[in-house]
């Protein structure tokens, strides 16, 4: 149900994007929920923030992407859900489809639900209608605290804001300085170049 609008945004006799059927099940998570990152050299260059919430990824589209310095406020606008086998999606949209341009994984792994009510912790699903969510996230290059705080009404943007704790770092900035997939390790430029390739031949 909730990937309806996913499914209509796609032609999937057109891209390679998983099609949101039946999940193959949990693919890295062991346990955990997962979350990805993935930057997408679009119209306009984003990376697209996803995390496994009630059987599918909860998606934003932050146009700087994530930081590690808890100074930065980095805007996230909200996306629709994405399959839970999108995660692992690596590769071109072609020209004239939803979202056409390049994909990487560029980082990935599990995150946990830290958001505190009543003493205990608030649901994600409710923390997320509620506009205010706190996450740990353990990936290979983004790991600790993240709070994503919606600004304003319903339809109204999110920001995405490193915690002050032991894993921020005012100076490393990744989403400028770490361009490789952690699945492949290969940068953008390198899966665009090998979709033309494939296209040639
Ligand atoms: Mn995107």
């Amino acid at each position: 149900m909730s990937l309806k609008r996913y499914r209509e945004k796609r032609d999937f006799e057109r891209t390679d994007e998983p099609g949101g059927g039946e999940s193959k099940g949990r693919k890295s998570g062991g346990g955990k929920p997962i979350f990805v990152i993935q930057e997408h050299a679009a119209s306009t260059h984003h990376f697209d923030f996803r995390l496994e919430v009630g059987g599918v990824l909860k998606s934003w589209a932050v146009p700087k992407g994530p930081s590690t310095d808890p100074a930065d406020k980095r805007l996230a606008v909200p996306t629709e859900d994405h399959p839970l086998d999108y995660a692992d999606f690596e590769g071109t949209i072609p020209e004239g489809e939803y979202g056409a341009g390049t994909v990487i994984v560029w980082d990935k792994g599990t995150w946990e639900n830290v958001t505190e009510k009543d003493g205990g912790t608030q649901p994600a699903a409710e923390a997320l209608e509620q506009g205010h969510l706190l996450i740990r996230l353990q990936g290979k290059k983004i790991t600790g605290g993240y709070a994503l705080q919606r600004t304003g009404g319903k339809d109204a943007k999110w920001l995405l804001v490193k915690m002050d704790d032991a894993e921020a770092d005012r100076r490393r900035k990744p989403a400028k300085t770490e361009p490789r997939s952690v699945v492949s390790g290969r940068t953008l430029e390198e899966v665009a170049e090998e979709a033309e390739k494939d296209q040639a031949s």
